[in-house]
């Protein structure tokens, strides 16, 4: 008499019991592979670019450890092809290429270069110059920017009044229809600091966009721009520092949505000389440093590389001549401003988020956003 209730090994044919333990064998691999790809809700990426570093952080549920790479991949060439073009700090870059050109016949540059030239035109116009990308020479004399260095003493008004009549935006005619810029005099010398970062937190922004990213937040050495929500939901969170050399310190948290915020202040850049303290900003139309007690400006825009040119641009102006344009702009700014006691206050012009201050010294904390 057979068994009807054999152990089922025992019913399996001689073939199917050969091919069982390479079955299990390749679930449990495809179970490891998708514990190991698996994605956490919040990813950052973070890498060195333009001299400072960049930081991104993704809302990433459902997505896979190869959109991770391929995001990290296009935010870095992006990043690599603004450097490329717009560092000063590159002897070999376009930027370089045209600061060398010392000709007024057209120099012909990338589209991505004559879009930053056109928008800082445009900044340099509504501030009356107090924006201008022709400032390099005057950088290089108060002892900043690329080779320089602090000078003994400040330099003579005289000297200042000869350096000061080789800068001017109007020197500099931008021709997007024959994609070339062309210099009124061959020592023209162009400076994108003050607006490239946030050229490059745009196309990095750009770059996840076309990837199907839908909520992320980008930042290039401090400029930002945030898409959709954070993980877990609600806008992205962003801290303005306390603008002293203590370092990273939050200041305030403000909460913003589609939006860039750039930041540009004295504190960053700055050594002192005589008791007194030389910004890395310049105001073209003096041809010397910023001093009026703005120790930083965050600015609020659709755009990061507005954001930025704006940020430098109101930092050379102060709240109170910069209060119309940031009216007529439609965009937000907010003021730390140095007081004689030796504090600061604070100033929120046009659309600017609510900025919630931290009671002082929240130390520990960094300025990253809270997402
Ligand atoms: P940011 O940190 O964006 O405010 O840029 C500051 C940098 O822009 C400086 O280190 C200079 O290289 C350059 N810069 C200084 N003054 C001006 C100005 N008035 N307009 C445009 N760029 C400037
Ligand atoms: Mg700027």
């Amino acid at each position: 008499m057979t068994s009807g209730s054999s152990r089922p090994s025992q019913r399996l044919s001689p073939r199917a019991r050969l091919l069982l333990p390479l079955f299990l064998a390749v679930l449990l691999g495809l179970t490891l592979r998708q514990l190991w790809c698996a994605v956490p809700d919040r990813v950052v990426l973070s890498g060195p670019a333009m001299g400072t570093t960049w930081t991104v952080t993704l809302a990433a549920t459902g997505r896979s450890r190869a959109d991770l790479d391929t995001a990290r991949s296009a935010v870095e060439e992006r990043l690599e092809t603004v450097n490329r073009l717009m560092s000063t700090w590159q002897p070999d870059s376009e930027l370089s290429r045209l600061n060398a050109h010392a000709s007024t016949e057209p120099f012909a540059v990338s589209g991505q270069t004559l879009e930053v030239l056109r928008l800082a035109r445009d900044v340099s116009q509504k501030t009356g110059g107090a924006f201008d990308v022709t400032v390099r020479p005057l950088v290089a004399l108060w002892g900043f920017g690329a080779d320089a260095r602090a000078p003994d003493d400040p330099p003579a008004a005289s000297e200042v009044a000869e350096v000061r009549s080789r800068v001017g935006y109007r020197l500099l005619d931008v021709d997007p229809t024959a994609g070339s810029v062309r210099k009124a005099r061959p020592d023209l010398a162009c400076d994108l600091s003050a607006i490239a970062k946030g050229y490059g937190v745009d196309q990095a922004a750009e770059a996840l966009e076309a990837l199907g990213w839908s909520d992320f937040f980008v930042e290039v050495g401090g400029e930002v721009r945030v898409r959709g929500q954070r993980p877990g939901g609600g806008a992205w969170r962003v801290g303005i520092e306390r603008p002293d050399e203590a370092g990273r310190v939050v200041f305030g948290v403000l909460e913003l949505r589609d939006r860039s915020m750039a930041t540009s202040g004295d504190y960053r850049e700055f050594y002192e000389q005589g008791g007194e303290r030389r910004s890395h900003i310049i105001d073209p139309r003096t041809g010397r440093p910023v001093g009026h007690g703005v120790a930083s400006v965050s600015v609020v825009h659709e755009r990061a590389v507005l954001a930025d040119a704006w940020a430098t641009a109101l930092s050379v102006l102060g709240p109170d001549e910069g209060a119309r344009a940031v009216e007529a702009g439609g965009f937000g700014a907010f003021f730390v401003l140095r007081t004689p006691s030796g504090g600061y206050e604070t100033r929120a012009i046009g659309d600017f988020p609510e900025v919630r201050l931290r009671p002082s010294e929240a130390a520990g904390e960094g300025s990253e956003p809270a997402g």
